[in-house]
């Protein structure tokens, strides 16, 4: 088990304040301070770009946004917090009566002490959030505001960070997590410390990975999009996706499935949880959600699944200024970063070989692989290596992996594993 808990209570500390968009400096800032965790190259798409059917939009820069009561003082400030502001919200400066206000100010009844997080990327428009106490506390029937919100569009550009983790293999995992969304920790601050942590996590053992890992800090949807567009080809061989979001809360434990249930992706997960003593809830594959969206897309067809720990949607938090360093704490995320660190290791090892001598069994002796002493079963087994080989040999013929094998034999996928790394380095197996 890793421990980074306390250093990603630093890092939420540092990047939790951030005003994040799909765009802008406030991403560019995050991904700066990520590359102190791993390295980082940073792609930027501009204003402009077309990126299948979206177009990269321009750059929103937020100076500065108030409200003043009738005696010219500042009630709602977006110094105070990021989200009393609509994300993209137009400039505006004007005095207005309360019922022209009011038409542009969110709140939850439900939540009087959560400040609601609101975007508007693709309409025009403006807007503020408060909280139900504040809009029942400050706001009167009656009296006039000055509202006053100073922000640019302007061409910039979209900006992503990407590491490529090269394994023996070329056959590469996904790992996706978004970086768009300003004061919020469980979404998306979570997912996006996971993913730096795993990142590091991946590198210290680079040298042992069968598979390469592709990890991908993106805005949300527009982010997926174009990278989709930009690495089509890349991403088409994908092998399987984590989509890293929401799990840093104190809540329950739970995963969401892949687009086909039956990919073994799902079944690693369930096991992984059962192994450490979770009980866990399973959402089902739907079409909302998170990035998985684009990448279950027809062209691609990616299965992801997400470990969720207070799953969107799920916690009242959600969306709100509620959902800050109180709720999150790193020992949580740290929880599910070792359930991935150990997730990522079982598909890290689900390698599907094939036979080179087909025809026939192999005359083991002559590589030196007919035991000495025969039956003799492998520890903490009821197998012996002799079975795993020749099972190894029948099955092996490029179609089928070793998690299949495992659960058609009933045996761990490691000690299939291990066998099949001395057949492929006696040149009898190779990887398909
Ligand atoms: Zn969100």
């Amino acid at each position: 088990m890793t421990n980074y808990s306390k250093e990603i209570d630093e890092y939420l500390q540092q990047l939790f304040p951030i005003t994040r968009s799909i765009m802008g400096e406030g991403n560019r800032k995050t991904l700066k301070i990520l590359q102190e965790i791993v390295p980082l190259e940073i792609l930027e798409y501009p204003t402009g770009k077309d990126v299948y059917t979206w177009t990269i939009p321009k750059e929103w820069k937020i100076k500065e946004a108030w409200i003043k009561n009738s005696n010219g003082e500042k009630i709602i400030d977006m110094l105070e917090c990021n989200l009393h502001v609509i994300n993209y919200a137009q400039s505006i400066n004007k005095k207005m009566s309360f019922s022209e206000l009011k038409e542009h100010l969110h709140y939850l009844e439900k939540l009087p002490d959560a400040i609601p997080y609101r975007t508007s990327y693709y309409n025009a428009n403006w807007g503020f959030c408060v909280s139900y106490n504040q809009y029942q506390e400050l706001f009167k029937e009656g009296e006039e505001y000055e509202v006053y919100i100073d922000s640019k569009f302007i061409d910039g550009s979209l900006s992503i960070g990407e590491l490529l983790i090269e394994g023996k293999s070329k056959k590469e995992y996904l790992i996706s997590c978004y970086l768009c969304h300003p004061s919020m920790a469980n979404d998306s601050l979570s997912g996006v410390l996971t993913a730096a942590f795993l990142a590091k996590e991946l590198l210290a053992k680079q040298d042992q990975l069968e598979h390469s890992y592709r990890i991908v800090f993106i805005p949300e949807t527009i982010g997926a999009v174009a990278y989709l567009a930009t690495h089509e080809e890349t991403m088409k061989k994908v092998k399987n996706g984590l989509v890293l979001t929401t799990c840093g809360g104190p809540g329950q434990l739970g995963y969401k499935q892949s687009l086909d249930k039956e990919n073994s992706i799902n079944a690693m997960i369930e096991e992984v949880f059962t192994e450490n003593g979770i009980e866990f809830i399973t959402y089902p594959f739907d079409i909302f959600g998170s990035d998985e969206r684009q990448y279950s897309s027809q062209g691609f067809k990616i299965n992801c699944v997400t470990i969720s720990k207070d799953k969107y949607y799920e916690y009242d938090y959600y969306h709100t200024s509620l959902d800050n360093l109180d709720f999150v704490k790193g020992k949580y995320i740290n929880e599910t970063l070792n359930l991935y660190v150990q997730l990522i290791e079982k598909m890290d090892k689900n390698i599907s070989y094939k036979s080179l001598y087909p025809n026939g069994e192999v005359m083991l002796s002559k590589y030196d692989l007919y035991p000495k002493t025969g039956g003799a079963l492998l520890p903490n087994s009821n197998i012996s290596a002799l079975s795993i080989i020749l099972w190894l040999l029948y099955y092996c013929d490029g179609t089928i992996d070793l998690y299949e094998i495992s659960n058609k034999l009933q045996v761990d996928m490691q000690l299939l594993y291990n066998e099949a790394v001395i057949l492929e380095e006696k040149l009898i197996l190779e990887k398909n």
